[in-house]
C-alpha cells in the first residue's frame, strides 16, 4: 500500500475556516447579574464525591468518581436482562456540529450539553426539559477550533452547574434555574485558546483547562473558587520566555529541555480533557498535550525533551503546585497528546497491591504508572506501531524508530496525529481487571514542509502529510478506506496484553461504560450503541441509534430502574477532516439524548434521509496550476472545517453543493469580507487574498465536478 499513498497527494494538514450551524436552541437562561440565592437542588459536596463510588444513583462527576473509572456497581442490568433492555425517552439536541458530552445526573436531573457549550437539564425519569442554559458563543469562533464547537460536559456542586465555553469562558449556573450566578473569562478572549473539555470541581475549587495548541497558545490549567469564580491558582505547562523570569520552579525545569525561542509562538501544551484526583495522597493528574508547532525541528530546534508537552503531571489540587511528571512523548513531534483519558485504580501486581494511574495516550502504549510518584511500573504498544519499538523501562523512554521524526524524509507512522486512542473515554473494571479501550489504528505520512510560515491564530502543524487522497475507482477507494480501522480493545493493564477485541467497521467510535452486571457498553461509529459482554467481548445487545456516536454513555437508577443514556451525534476532528474516507454517506448525523431502561418500549421517529449534496457545478475557469495553488490554499486554510477534497462529513453544508462556487463576487464576499461570519464562516483575508480564494473557488468546482461524476458512475 506504501507505493500508492506516494502517489498521491502531499498536503499540509491545517485547520481552520469553517461553515455553519443549522440552527440552535433558544435561550432561557439569560444573564442575571445577581449571585447567588443557592439552590436546593444538585446539592454535590466533598463529602457526596469521595462516596460516589457507591451511589448508585446518580452519575455526579464526569468520569463517575474521581478516580474517573467509569465503572458501575449497578447489575440490573446483566447479560441475562439486557436483551429486554429498551428506549425510555430520547431528547433532541438539535445541531449537527458534534456532540461529545458525559451527561450528569444528581437526585432525578440530567445535566447534559450540546454543541456550542449549550446546557440543558432534563427530567431523568422522563427527558422533560427543565431548562436550557445558551452562553451565545460568537459563531465565527470557530476559526480558532481544531475540531468543531464541541463540549465534552459540566461539573456540579452545591447547587450550581459549571461550564466552559467554547470560546474560554468559566460560567456558574444556578442549578434550579440555568440562570447564570458568575462567568469569568479565563483566557484572553483575543487569542486563539478554546474549551472543550468538562470541569471537575476539588474541595470548592473548579478546575478547567483549554484547548489551542495548533494555533499558537501557551497551554495551562487553573482553579476558581465556586461561590466566586476569583483565580486561585494557575499552572502552566510550558515554560514563558526565561528573561521574565518563572513562575515557579517547574518552569526554570523545564525551560532546560526547550531550545530556541518557543515563547514567541506559545509553545502550546494545552490541557484540554482528562483530569482524575486521589483524595488520600492529595493529588490532581492532569493530562498535557502536544506542542506548537507539532513538528520539533521548528518549535525547539536542536532537541530537547520539551516538559511539560505530552506528560502526565501531578500537581496540588489546592494551590497548583507541581510534584511529579511522567513524559511520554519526549521531544513530541506528532501530535501524541497525553491529554487522554486518565483512570485511577488499586491493582494486585507482581505479588502487591500498587495504587496506579492507567493511560493510553495517543502514542500508542499503555502505560501503568505508581501515582505516588510517577514510577513507570509498564508499558506496552495497545495497537501495532511503526515510530517506536518499545517503552525502555529503565529510562522510561519510548525507543524511536530511524527516521520516524520525518527530518530529511517523509516517513509513514501509525498511530496518526489522531492517536491509537483519542479523547473518546475508556474504562475499567474491577471484577474483570480490564480496560475497554476505543482504539483508532490508521497511518499518516509525516514530512517536513518547504517552506514553513506560522500564521498567527491559524493552524500551525509545521508536517506535510499524505492523508491520500481517494482515487476514482471504487476498488481504490474501498482499499484505501480499509485501511482506517477501529476497534473495541478490551486490555488486562496487569499482564499488560490484549483479552480480547471486536474489531468495527472504521475508526472513531464512542467511549465505553462498563457495569457490575459484567457489561461493556458503546457507540459505534456506523449507528449503534452495543452491549458486551465484559469478561469475553460476545455482543449481547444493540440499539439503531439512527446516527454515528462518539460519545460515551453513563448509567444510574432512579425508582428501582437501571437506566442507561448516551448521546448520540457524529462529530470532531475525523468527522470534520477525513472527507470522503468517513463513511458516512449511508447515515445521517441525528443528535439526541438517548435514555433507556428494561422494557422500555419508546421508539424513534422514522428517518428520510439520504445524502444531500445536490452536484451542479459550472464550468472551470481557472488553468491547472490555479488549480493546484487553490489545492494547497485550501489544505492551509479550510481544511481543517470542510474537509479533505471539500467533502464535508455531515456536520456543515458540503461546499461542492454550494451556490456561491457559480459566482467570484459572491465567494469573495464571504470568503475575503465574511458575510456569513454570523453563521460561523469567519473572513479569512487575514490568511488568504482575493486571487488565493478565486484559486480555492477552482480546486472547489474541480471537487464539484469530480463528485458529480462518481455519483453517476
Ligand atoms: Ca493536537
Amino acid at each position: 500500500m506504501g507505493h500508492r499513498f506516494l502517489q498521491l497527494l502531499i498536503i499540509t494538514i491545517a485547520l481552520t475556516a469553517c461553515s455553519d450551524e443549522k440552527n440552535s436552541p433558544a435561550a432561557t437562561g439569560n444573564n442575571s447579574d445577581s449571585a447567588t440565592e443557592v439552590a436546593q437542588v444538585a446539592q454535590v459536596d466533598a463529602a457526596r464525591l469521595l462516596a460516589a463510588e457507591s451511589d448508585t444513583a446518580n452519575w455526579m462527576t464526569h468520569g463517575r468518581t474521581y478516580a474517573e473509572q467509569r465503572y458501575s456497581p449497578l447489575k440490573q442490568l446483566d447479560p441475562g436482562t439486557v436483551a429486554d433492555l429498551g428506549l425510555a425517552w430520547s431528547f433532541d439536541l438539535e445541531t449537527q456540529r458534534g456532540i461529545e458530552a458525559t451527561s450528569l445526573v444528581v437526585d432525578g436531573v440530567m445535566y447534559t450539553t450540546s454543541a456550542w457549550s449549550i446546557v440543558h437539564a432534563l427530567d431523568a425519569r422522563s427527558g422533560k426539559l427543565m431548562w436550557t442554559y445558551d452562553p451565545q458563543v460568537a459563531r465565527d469562533k470557530q476559526r480558532h477550533l481544531c475540531c468543531g464547537p464541541v463540549n465534552r460536559g459540566v461539573a456540579v456542586w452545591q447547587g450550581q452547574i459549571f461550564v466552559g465555553t467554547i470560546d474560554g469562558r468559566l460560567e456558574a449556573l444556578d442549578a434550579a434555574t440555568g440562570k447564570l450566578n458568575w462567568s469569568v473569562a479565563t483566557v484572553d478572549p483575543e487569542l486563539p485558546f478554546s474549551i472543550t473539555g468538562a470541569p471537575r470541581v476539588i474541595n470548592g475549587l473548579v478546575l478547567i483547562g483549554n484547548g489551542g495548541a495548533e494555533f499558537g497558545v501557551r497551554g495551562f490549567i487553573a482553579a476558581y473558587d465556586v461561590a466566586t469564580g476569583d483565580r486561585k491558582w494557575q499552572f502552566h505547562t510550558v515554560p514563558g520566555n526565561p528573561t521574565d523570569g518563572f513562575e515557579n520552579d517547574a518552569m526554570k525545569m523545564a525551560a532546560d529541555t526547550w531550545k530556541g525561542e518557543w515563547w514567541e509562538i506559545g509553545g502550546g501544551g494545552t490541557v484540554w480533557d482528562s483530569m482524575a484526583y486521589d483524595p488520600e495522597l492529595d493529588l490532581l493528574y492532569i493530562g498535557v498535550g502536544n506542542g506548537t508547532p507539532w513538528n520539533r525541528e521548528i518549535r525547539s530546534p536542536g532537541g530537547g525533551d520539551n516538559l511539560f508537552l505530552s506528560s502526565i503531571v501531578a500537581l496540588r489540587p489546592g494551590t497548583g503546585e507541581y510534584v511529579w511528571h511522567y513524559q511520554t512523548t519526549p521531544g513530541e513531534t506528532w501530535d501524541y497528546t497525553a491529554t487522554q483519558h486518565i483512570i485511577l485504580a488499586d491493582m494486585e501486581i507482581k505479588g502487591s497491591t500498587r495504587k496506579v494511574l492507567m493511560q493510553a495516550p495517543k502514542n500508542g502504549f499503555f502505560y501503568v504508572i505508581d501515582r505516588t510518584d510517577g514510577s513507570l511500573i509498564s508499558a506496552n504498544n495497545y495497537i501495532d506501531l511503526t515510530w517506536a519499538t518499545h517503552v525502555d523501562m529503565e529510562t522510561g523512554r519510548p525507543v524511536e524508530v530511524e527516521g520516524a521524526r520525518y527530518t530529511d524524509q517523509p516517513f509513514m507512522i501509525v498511530p496518526s496525529y489522531l492517536g491509537g486512542h483519542n479523547w473518546h473515554p475508556m474504562s475499567y473494571n474491577p471484577n474483570t481487571g480490564l480496560v475497554y479501550i476505543p482504539v483508532l489504528d490508521f497511518p499518516a505520512m509525516y514530512g517536513q514542509p518547504e517552506n514553513f510560515r506560522y500564521r498567527p491564530g491559524g493552524a500551525n502543524t509545521g508536517a506535510d502529510g499524505i492523508v491520500g487522497s481517494l482515487p476514482d475507482a471504487q476498488a481504490e477507494r474501498d482499499a484505501l478506506r480499509a485501511l482506517m480501522k477501529g476497534r473495541l480493545l478490551a486490555w488486562n493493564p496487569v499482564t499488560n496484553t490484549e483479552a480480547w477485541h471486536v474489531e468495527h467497521a472504521g475508526p472513531w467510535n464512542g467511549g465505553t461504560l462498563t457495569t457490575a452486571g459484567n457489561l461493556v457498553f458503546q457507540g459505534i461509529a456506523d449507528g449503534k450503541l452495543v452491549a458486551f459482554r465484559a469478561d469475553t467481548g460476545e455482543q449481547l445487545w444493540d440499539f439503531a441509534t439512527q446516527t454515528g456516536v462518539v460519545a460515551a454513555p453513563v448509567t444510574y437508577e432512579l425508582d428501582g430502574e437501571q437506566y442507561l443514556t448516551i448521546n448520540a451525534g457524529w462529530g470532531g476532528a475525523y468527522a470534520l477532516v477525513f472527507g470522503e474516507y468517513v463513511r458516512s454517506e449511508s447515515l445521517p448525523n441525528i443528535s439526541r439524548v438517548l435514555t433507556f431502561k428494561l422494557g422500555g418500549r419508546e421508539s424513534l421517529p422514522a428517518v428520510d434521509w439520504q445524502p444531500t449534496v445536490t452536484f451542479n457545478p459550472p464550468e472551470q475557469f481557472a488553468d491547472a496550476d490555479a488549480i493546484r495553488r487553490g489545492f494547497a490554499e485550501y489544505q492551509d486554510t479550510c481544511m481543517g472545517c470542510h474537509g479533505l477534497n471539500a467533502v464535508s462529513g455531515l456536520l456543515i453544508p458540503d461546499l461542492r453543493g454550494s451556490a456561491f462556487i457559480h459566482d467570484a463576487n459572491a465567494w469573495k464576499s464571504v470568503v475575503i469580507d465574511g458575510s456569513l461570519a454570523a453563521r460561523g464562516m469567519a473572513a479569512m483575508s487575514e490568511f488568504i487574498n482575493e486571487q488565493q480564494a478565486e484559486e480555492i473557488r477552482a480546486y472547489v468546482i474541480e471537487q464539484a465536478i469530480r463528485g458529480q461524476r462518481l455519483q453517476k458512475q
